[in-house]
């Protein structure tokens, strides 16, 4: 088993104070930043991912406009410390994407990546959970990935929203995990 660890669109618009806040979201990029500094150990891969767009010059290809190229909302959020070099991928442009697999770095895209780094299984962290986190997970199970959500390393936007991701997720077959210490790592979460 080879593990990557995805983290999902933690960035200022995606945090309290941003055009698309998530709330919880500022706590969520700190907490993956302790996480990073205990668990790096656990994963072959570490890669981050990232949501731009371009400015709309009214078009209005997205409803609420958010992480705009050469706003600060693009940027991944300061108490994310990723702690070293690690993989970007981006996704978006001139459309919606939600899911890390529309992501892509040099042209290749994220799946072909896994897959070339012999990855077979996927923690996913991140914002939101009944948005990019849940179109992430859902399509890791279809490429074939074994999925697990660290719980407390995400944050959806409405509580009635995010447990309907989260029953859609393990009705798909992911691993809803509650804690990321050692210790509750198979503390699997109960409906
Ligand atoms: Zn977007």
């Amino acid at each position: 088993m080879t593990r990557a660890l995805l983290i999902v669109d933690i960035q200022n618009d995606f945090c309290e104070g941003g055009t698309h806040a998530v709330p919880g979201g500022t706590r969520v990029a700190a907490g993956v930043t302790r996480y990073l500094t205990g668990n790096r150990h656990r994963y072959s891969e570490i890669v981050a991912i990232r949501d731009y767009h371009y400015p709309d010059p009214g078009g209005g290809t997205e409803p609420e406009p958010h992480c705009v190229l050469g706003t600060p909302g693009v940027e991944f959020h300061p108490d994310l410390n990723l702690g070293s070099v690690v993989p970007i991928f981006e996704k978006g442009g001139d459309h919606p994407a939600f899911s890390a697999f529309e992501g892509s770095r040099d042209g290749v895209m994220l799946v072909d990546w896994l897959r070339a780094q012999q990855v077979t299984e996927v923690d996913v962290v991140g914002l939101a959970t009944d948005l990019c986190v849940r179109a992430t997970v859902l399509d890791a199970m279809s490429a074939g990935f074994r999925a697990h959500v660290l719980l407390s390393l995400t944050a959806g936007m409405t509580p009635q929203s995010t447990a309907r991701a989260l029953a859609e997720m393990r009705q798909a077959g992911a691993v809803l995990v509650e804690g990321t210490s050692d210790s509750t790592e198979e503390k699997v979460a109960t409906p």
